[in-house]
């Protein structure tokens, strides 16, 4: 399941290849381990708006330093540019006068965030300026090369005090394989402030439900889950019963063995919970399958299961959850889509429509919650899991260059994801879809 290219290109011979034929190079990506520091550099800060006051603050109780010039000589290895002050479009000529002459001086697997404020709040010219942003950020995402990130967050007024949780994520090598995208803080209410004791156990003593948590990403997200804190009850189906066990005894977790497609499994699922753990913080709709055929083939049972597994039961289960009370305030619904559900793919009719679905899901709830409990979801791109080793080998090579880190992402980088949105500082991050694809050329 490893990526042959990418070790290919990083040997002697393969780097020589790579050069002399022009061909794509992949860096290979900073991940974040336990006891290494969020931002391993200096972040450097520019901009002048409603945030611009607060950002060193912020970014110091993260333990993270930053400075608004950069010493002769020295590198950055981030970048944050406060454009909620930029209310025309003569104003953005201000990013290119703060990233222009810091560009060539960033380190490896650079991070950049510019803020601004969401459009739909604003009129005028300020409305105009403020959505151009998503070009610039989208932009130099792919410019910006050597495993960098490139991200824009929409903060509403009311959200300025809630913005380190994501400053956190989007800062760190959390964020390894999210690049080119918008997210919106505070622009489907939440909370105002952060609320995080421990950043090293943001979510000790919460209880997290992820389905399909035998194996793959969602085994990813039970051992990022675990490490942030959370009691994991891992849900699969009977066939993967003892890998899921075995996992679970592994991160004092909890299981239950069903498939989450029987009829009776919600009332089962929320039975549970509410019996062995008093309720759920976090849930994570995990499980999916493909059953990939062009529509002009399609067999109705590859239809009806795969719309079952991935769209209609997060959705009876989710529901079946809030109605009985079983999520605590402070609760996270996560979703989890595809960038089929955005793009399309050939063979994908049944699986990209119920990815789209998910979408829609949290679009549905994001303005209906209550108690502080958020819904979001993650679109991975091409991440290197026994779901992807069913691809055809040329499929599975193009789809792992096509993004402008030239590679696959791995398990951990979706799971991390999760574990952003799962924070209890994250309460203001309500009805974002992020993509994990390494900025997939895709759909985007
Ligand atoms: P995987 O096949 O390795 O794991 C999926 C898990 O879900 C398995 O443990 C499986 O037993 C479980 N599951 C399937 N049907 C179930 C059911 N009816 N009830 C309970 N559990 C069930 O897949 P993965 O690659 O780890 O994918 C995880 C999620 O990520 C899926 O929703 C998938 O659609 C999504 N996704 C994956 C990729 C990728 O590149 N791997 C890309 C986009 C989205």
């Amino acid at each position: 399941m490893s990526d042959r290219y990418q070790g290919f290109a990083s040997s002697p011979i393969g780097r020589l290849v790579v050069k002399n034929l022009g061909l794509p190079n992949p860096t290979a990506l900073e991940r974040w381990h336990d006891g290494a520091p969020l931002v391993d550099g200096l972040v450097v800060l520019g901009g002048d708006g409603r945030l611009a006051g607060s950002l060193c603050s912020v970014l110091d109780g993260l333990g993270v330093a930053s400075a608004t010039t950069l010493d002769d000589g020295a590198r950055a290895k981030a970048l944050v540019f406060d454009a909620t002050g930029i209310t025309d479009t003569a104003g953005l000529v201000a990013l290119q006068e703060f990233f222009t002459p810091l560009m060539r001086r960033l380190e490896s697997c650079p991070r950049v965030v510019v803020l601004g404020t969401p459009p739909e709040q604003r009129t005028g010219s300020e409305r105009i300026a403020q959505r151009a942003l998503e070009g610039f950020t989208r932009s130099l995402g792919k410019e910006v090369g050597r495993g960098g990130t490139v991200q824009l967050v929409y903060v509403a007024p009311a959200a300025d005090g809630a913005i380190a949780s994501t400053l956190a994520f989007l800062l760190s090598p959390k964020s390894a394989y999210v690049s080119g995208q918008v997210v919106r803080i505070g622009a489907h209410g939440g909370a105002t402030t952060d609320t995080v004791d421990d950043w090293s156990r943001p979510l000790a003593g919460r209880v997290a439900l992820v389905t399909g948590a035998s194996r793959g990403i969602g085994e990813e997200i039970a051992r990022v889950l675990h490490r942030d804190g959370v009691t994991v009850v891992g849900v699969d189906v009977p066939q993967a019963a003892s890998e899921l066990q075995t996992l679970m005894a592994e991160l004092d977790g909890d299981h239950l063995v069903l498939d989450i497609t029987a009829p009776d499994a919600p009332q089962r699922i929320a039975h549970h919970l509410r019996e062995h753990h008093g309720g759920v913080d976090v849930v994570v709709h995990n499980a999916g399958i493909t059953r990939d055929k062009k529509l002009a083939n399609m067999a109705e049972d590859r239809w009806r299961s795969v719309v079952a597994v991935n769209l209609t039961a997060p959705e009876l289960i989710t529901r079946e959850l809030l109605d009985a009370g079983v999520v605590n305030a402070g609760g996270r619904i996560v979703g989890v889509a595809s960038i089929a559900g955005i793009a399309g793919n050939v063979g994908q009719t049944n699986y990209a429509t119920s990815k789209a679905g998910v979408i829609g899901l949290v679009e549905s709830l994001r303005d209906e919650l209550t108690d502080g409990i958020t819904v979001n979801a993650v679109a991975p791109g091409f991440i290197i899991t026994q779901m992807t080793a069913a691809v055809p080998f040329a499929t599975r090579e193009v789809g792992q260059r096509l993004n402008a880190m030239a590679q696959g992402g791995l398990p951990v980088d979706v799971a991390e994801t999760i574990a952003w949105f799962a924070s209890p500082g994250s309460g203001a991050v309500n009805g974002n879809v992020v993509r994990v694809c390494g900025q997939m050329m895709l759909g985007a």
